[in-house]
């Protein structure tokens, strides 16, 4: 037996993300990312003695919707505790955070992989400050210290041990980071660190009930060096076990250049933080009104529209899913379906020449004049054969671009590109250029059935590329059987 096919991996993961508010958590320096070092840090921020937090309630208004969005339980009553400890960018002293008592319970993440959906169990989602910043690279003999950080508010999404692959993770991840932009209430960015993500690994014998010794991975930067961590802690795991050498709780660091790990600090489940409720900060109640007002403003959710697109328009998950990667083009996705029941042919034109023009044009969706109006009516001229995908893709979609007033029918007729979808005049140039090939005739006669494309560009030139093509191939197999 494969040592892979002998155990199961158990991965929990800790995400923290940096909300997009203006202000902190407890006062009212900017939040931004990239402004000059210490230039956000007011004496609150410093912790300097006398000074008093105040609480930014949009942070628990993204809180709640994060929670919503994600199936929790929201708690209504909330209180922050202190946990304690030194370190040079904690200037308090202390962190505060919602230890035991986090404003959203349980809940689940959906991930869909392969086209298999399932649910990822959370713990919990709860409010902390952020710390500041050390910079080792800035002095060769010193570490020097930005506040900026500070205070700025963060959410920890903290998974149930229910992952059990780094693909898992990956897609988990991706659905996380998603939802937060759709949300807009953090920018998922990993690589500037307003999302973040700590591992937890361990491996167990299949069928076996109790967890693992779990290793815990940090300084994974973007989704695909957490799954590439994920699959060397399994391996590295499994050997070791494998030796029957013994699994030690401990932290480790990724070193993305190598792909490997390494040991930074043993643990111990021990929680020495002597948390006790922040006496500055009052405890916050979360009425139902505002539960309910928050339901209601919640927008359409990308799983839920994916889901929809897979299950009721038939929409592979692939094109589901690229649909739903931004909230602004499945909006728009949305209003071309309103004019037209040809889902599939909407998402083509999603995936295929608007996404191209997007990337051509360095632009986004909502900055084009075009409608979703206009591409339902190229879909329709298409599908009532007045003219062929590649005629529209190319000329009448871009005559659209810079002349958005006028209607797809109008481009069209202006361009002299309709169709001919006369059967009469179809026939005439199929029967004329089958005459003109006997020898081409003959060999598709016996097998050579690929020279169909032959025979229907001829046609296509003779009708100066107005032949309805559909049609032109219909007609082709039926008089090239005729011996
Ligand atoms: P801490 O905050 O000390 O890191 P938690 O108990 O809050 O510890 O767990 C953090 C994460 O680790 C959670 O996502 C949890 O599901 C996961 N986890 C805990 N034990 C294990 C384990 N044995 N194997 C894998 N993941 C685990
Ligand atoms: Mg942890």
């Amino acid at each position: 037996m494969k040592n892979n096919d002998k155990y199961e991996s158990v991965i929990g993961l800790e995400v923290h993300t940096q909300l997009q508010t203006n202000s902190k958590l407890f006062c009212g320096d900017s939040a931004s990312f990239g402004a000059a070092p210490n230039t956000n840090i007011s004496p609150i921020t410093l912790a300097h003695p006398g000074t008093l937090p105040v609480m930014n309630y949009l942070a628990i208004e993204y809180a709640i919707k994060l929670g919503l969005a994600l199936n929790c339980r929201i708690e209504q009553h909330n209180f922050f505790a202190r946990k304690n400890y030194f370190y040079p960018d904690l200037p308090k002293g202390y962190q505060v955070s919602q230890h035991t008592t986090p404003i959203c319970k349980n809940g689940f993440v959906p991930i869909r992989i392969n086209n298999t959906e399932r649910n990822i169990l959370l713990n919990r989602i709860h409010l902390e400050e952020d710390a500041g910043k050390s910079l080792h690279d800035v002095d060769k003999n010193y570490t020097s210290i930005d506040l900026n950080r500070a205070g700025v508010p963060l959410l920890e999404i903290v998974t149930e041990p229910d992952l059990h692959s780094a693909d898992e993770a990956y897609a988990y991840l991706t659905q996380i980071r998603r939802l937060v932009r759709w949300l807009n209430i953090c920018d998922g960015n990993m690589e500037e660190g307003s999302m973040r993500c700590d591992a937890n690994i361990s491996i167990r014998l299949k069928g076996e009930k109790k967890l693992g010794t779990r290793v815990e991975v940090k300084n994974l930067n973007s989704i695909r060096n957490v799954k590439r961590a994920i699959d060397f802690e399994i391996n590295r795991l499994i050997n070791l076990v494998e030796a029957g050498e013994k699994i030690v709780q401990e932290t480790r660091s990724f070193d993305a250049e190598n792909g490997t790990t390494f040991s930074l600090r043993t643990k111990e489940d021990a929680d020495d933080y002597r948390y006790f409720p922040d006496p500055d900060l009052s405890p916050f109640f979360i009425s139902d009104d505002k539960l309910q007002q928050i339901k209601s403003n919640l927008p359409m959710l990308p799983q839920d529209l994916e889901k929809k697109y897979i299950t009721s328009y038939n929409l592979s998950g692939y094109d589901a899913a690229v649909i739903c990667d931004d909230k602004e083009q499945a909006a728009f996705f949305e209003k071309i379906i309103e004019h037209t029941n040809n889902y599939k042919a909407a998402a083509n034109w999603m995936l295929g020449p608007i996404k191209n023009y997007l990337n051509e044009a360095q632009t986004s969706i909502n900055e084009c004049a075009f409608t979703p109006q206009g591409i339902a009516s190229i879909i329709q001229l298409i599908d009532d054969g007045k003219i062929n995908f590649s005629i529209a893709s190319s000329k009448i979609f871009a005559a659209l671009i810079s002349d958005p007033n006028k209607t797809p029918l109008q481009i069209a007729t202006e361009l002299n590109v309709i169709q001919e979808s006369d059967t009469g005049s179809i026939n005439i140039w199929v029967e004329e250029v089958i005459k003109k090939m006997p020898d081409k005739v003959k060999e598709y006669q016996s097998g050579k059935k690929g020279l169909i494309g032959l025979f229907a560009g001829e046609v296509k030139k003779l009708s100066k590329g107005k032949a309805d093509m559909q049609l032109v191939n219909k007609f082709l197999e039926e008089k090239l059987q005729i011996k």
